[in-house]
């Protein structure tokens, strides 16, 4: 079964002279356990698409299946498919600062339905801050953490209602160099666990990485044009 598809997309922000054609009918599909990297300048369409995708923005057009039904349209149902099928993974982490490390981690199985009590929420968040690495963390406060640990305590975060999908819209982007590669390393390790995961990015280094790469620009997919090099 594909676990996301997506056939003429089209999202069109704004009205009149302030109309911006964001995607004009992109058509996509993510396997199970694949990672796929989303590559294009800034400005063409890709945080778009992921929010499409993740039910994170209605589109203007087009269809999307998510887990072999069509992606629904009432609020209510959009929701419960965010917090059960989706984690997400930004480019500045959106973790609480003051919170604590198990206290951030927590925060989508507060959400999830049927509800998860206290003692079982703090445990399967000890277990996923421990599988990144972080486990002498889970009582810090976020703020304490460098760069790349919080990014840890979000991917943490992405994958602690076990989803099917990681979407990440440039998560390396404010990582230096070593610490976007480990970075890296540990989001393409989800797919060990069963997860996808579909990444937008600047960097080859990250796209080189994933299984398929599909170019962006203007709106629309385009040929394999990704200027990775396989020297
Ligand atoms: P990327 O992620 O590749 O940088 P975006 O999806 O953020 O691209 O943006 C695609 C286009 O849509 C850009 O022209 C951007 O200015 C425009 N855009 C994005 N979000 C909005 C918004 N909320 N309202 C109006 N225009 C937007």
């Amino acid at each position: 079964m594909v676990l996301l598809r997506a056939s003429g997309l089209s999202k069109t922000y704004g009205q009149g002279r302030l109309r911006v054609e964001a995607l004009r009918g992109v058509s996509l599909s993510v396997e199970p356990g694949e990672a796929v990297a989303l590559m294009g300048p800034s400005g063409c369409g890709k945080s778009t698409l992921l929010n499409l995708l993740g039910l994170t923005l209605p589109v203007t057009s087009g269809e999307l299946v998510v887990g072999g039904e069509p992606a629904p349209t009432r609020e209510r149902e959009r929701a419960r498919l965010r917090n059960e099928f989706f984690g997400y993974l930004h480019q500045e982490f959106a973790i609480v600062e003051s919170d604590t490390v198990a206290a951030n981690v927590t925060i989508p199985l507060e959400y999830a339905r049927p509800r998860v009590g206290r003692r079982q929420r703090l445990e399967r968040a000890r277990r996923v801050v421990e599988s990144v690495g972080l486990g002498w963390a889970l009582r810090r406060r976020a703020a304490e953490l460098s760069g790349g640990e919080r990014q840890r305590v979000a991917i943490a975060r992405a994958l602690v209602n076990e989803p099917s999908l990681v979407i990440a819209d440039e998560p390396t982007a404010a990582l230096d160099l070593a610490t976007a590669g480990e970075i890296v390393t540990l989001l393409l390790s989800m797919r060990q666990l069963g997860a996808s995961v579909l990444v937008a990015t600047h960097d080859p280094r990250v796209a080189e990485r994933c299984d398929r790469v599909v170019g962006m620009a203007d709106g629309r997919l385009v040929a394999e044009e990704t200027g990775i090099s396989t020297d």
